[in-house]
């Protein structure tokens, strides 16, 4: 009995640790539908935390095969206008965590969506320097935190 008090203050301890060095992560998921209503969840959180809010509220995200059939994506971005469509391959991303992580590696896609002038507009498309720095201040800022 008096070892499993101390092992559960321990495992309280632990986990008051360990949350505060975490930020506030959603509820873990599990089906597709679940799934798709936690990186909404997940979107919205890292959007108010990370990008000031500056991103579209009125995202679509899916969990589903590549939609142009590129066995190598685990992720893609396309926008039409103001209408962004996020897709989060499920068989790249198996675990919560790898889909969160490129989940925000999309929003980052998402952020450069109006480009102001051709450089930008190959940023966009290729991670090159301004992707890569952008990536870099957000696991700076604590974004990856939890997820890598
Ligand atoms: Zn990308």
């Amino acid at each position: 009995m008096k070892i499993m008090k101390i092992g559960f203050a321990i495992v309280a301890i632990a986990s008051l640790f360990y949350g505060s060095a975490l930020r506030a992560r959603v509820q873990p998921s599990n089906t597709p539908v679940e799934r798709v209503a936690h990186m909404q969840r997940e979107y919205a959180a890292v959007n108010e935390t990370y990008f000031n809010g500056s991103l579209p509220e009125n995202i679509i995200i899916t969990y589903e095969k590549d939609p142009d059939g590129d066995v190598d994506a685990m992720g893609s971005t396309s926008c039409d206008g103001d209408i962004c469509v996020i897709n989060i391959v499920p068989s790249w991303n198996p675990a919560e965590t790898t889909m969160d992580e490129t989940l925000i590696h999309e929003m980052v896609h998402v952020s450069f969506r109006h480009p102001k002038d051709e450089n930008e507009k190959i940023e966009n498309a290729t991670h090159g320097p301004a992707f890569q720095k952008r990536m870099k201040e957000l696991a700076d800022e604590g974004a990856f935190n939890g997820i890598w």
